[in-house]
């Protein structure tokens, strides 16, 4: 039998188990770090089906890697399975851990014929944007052994190569003086008005951007008593850019913003996180174009976006990965137009009918580009560094 018709015999046949695996953890949302059971139900499919698990790699509890395959051709495929807070599975990574199961099940069905090595590596807490899981494995040996990476991430429609851009995320503290907002306010430090003048200038920084720049983010604490002046408030915000070295120079800029915050109030201005950003993803173009063959062959229509696909860049610590090994990170399509992702609209989609047909799409895609990179010499050469 064909290699490809083998994997895609071995998926037919866990097919319900992998819609019954993304509809679980979709019903039990767990957010970044707290992916216990999330964790727990994805490896759990995959040891049932003879990978070998290992719970809690690299000191992170809610990070796993399961093994198959002996060939020299190392891949790994990402599982996300975090979810967002308030708005669930806004996101689909439900969608995207039982994929990378399905991808690695239909690919160990032929993996010693074709020289095959595969890990699915579970990767906690993609939302937090700031030391993400992948990082954090990336920088202590999770991906030490790896060739080339992908993971298949669902969206509004099927993209190849998204624009994925650099991104931090940050909290803000500023301390002033409580005081009786009528009867003494000349004793008062209001830190909420130094949150008022760091939005105000970030506002009027935004002449300045570049068009891929974004700055985002929202009040955490804005006071406790409208009659006593604030002296402690916080933010928590996003700075973007496209890349690791266009960040940097705009998270210069945005941290002045807050500074003027502190000036201009007397507030104490501290700033927490933001040392661990998310890089811009560099897509392996050989790797996508073999993705983009086997989506097509399994049936997906993906949409010429041309320039139109540069206006809604995201971020992933897929990001980080990329810079470190080859890598592809395209978008499914789950057909939920007008929803998108990050709203709860796009949340209910995720456990759809369209969406189960990407669980099975994306696995098969995955599994058969992993089938074709092991087949191309010339590619699997230049991956292993051989
Ligand atoms: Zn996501
Ligand atoms: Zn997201």
């Amino acid at each position: 039998m064909h290699a490809k018709d083998g994997a895609r015999e071995a998926l037919t046949r866990w097919r319900e188990q992998l819609i019954a695996l993304s509809h679980r953890i979709h019903a039990h949302p767990e957010i970044a770090f707290e992916e216990e059971r999330s964790a727990r139900w994805t490896a759990d499919v995959l040891a049932e089906a003879g990978f070998a698990v290992e719970m809690g790699i690299c000191d992170l509890p809610t990070a796993f890697v399961a093994r198959t395959g002996s060939g020299p051709l190392h891949i790994a495929i990402c599982a996300e399975y975090d979810s967002l807070p308030a708005i669930g599975h806004a996101c689909g990574h439900n969608v995207i851990a039982a994929m990378a199961v399905g991808a690695a099940i239909a690919a160990a069905r032929v993996a010693d014929d074709v020289g095959l090595r595969l890990s699915v590596i579970g990767t906690p807490a993609e939302e937090v944007c700031d030391a993400g899981g992948k990082i954090l494995l990336l920088e202590r040996g999770g991906f030490a052994d790896v060739h080339a990476a992908m993971m298949v991430h669902p969206g509004p429609v099927d993209v190849v190569e998204p624009r994925i851009i650099a991104a931090t995320m940050f909290d803000v503290h500023y301390t002033g003086k409580e005081a009786h907002a009528s009867a003494f306010p000349e004793l008062g430090i209001n830190a909420a008005d130094a949150l008022t003048v760091a939005q105000t200038a970030i506002g009027l920084l935004r002449q300045h951007f570049r068009a891929t720049d974004r700055v985002h983010g929202f009040v955490t604490k804005g006071g406790d008593a409208a009659n006593v002046v604030p002296a402690h408030t916080s933010a928590r915000y996003m700075v973007r850019s496209a890349t690791l070295g266009h960040l940097e120079e705009i998270r210069t800029k945005v941290n002045r913003c807050f500074e003027a915050g502190a000036l201009a109030t007397g507030s104490q201005l501290a700033i927490v996180g933001g040392t661990k950003p998310y890089a811009e993803m560099v897509h392996d173009h050989e790797i996508a174009a073999v993705y983009r063959r086997n989506a097509e062959a399994v049936g997906r229509e993906i949409p010429q976006l041309g320039p139109f696909a540069d206006r809604f860049p995201a971020s992933t610590d897929m990001g980080n990965i990329s810079l470190a090994l080859p890598s592809i990170h395209p978008m499914i399509g789950i057909a939920s137009l007008p929803a998108v992702n990050h709203q709860p609209e796009f949340a209910a989609h995720c456990a759809m009918e369209a969406a189960d047909r990407a669980v099975f799409d994306g696995s098969l895609a995955m599994a058969w580009t992993a089938i074709d990179l092991a087949a191309d010499a010339a590619l699997s050469d230049r991956l292993t560094g051989r």
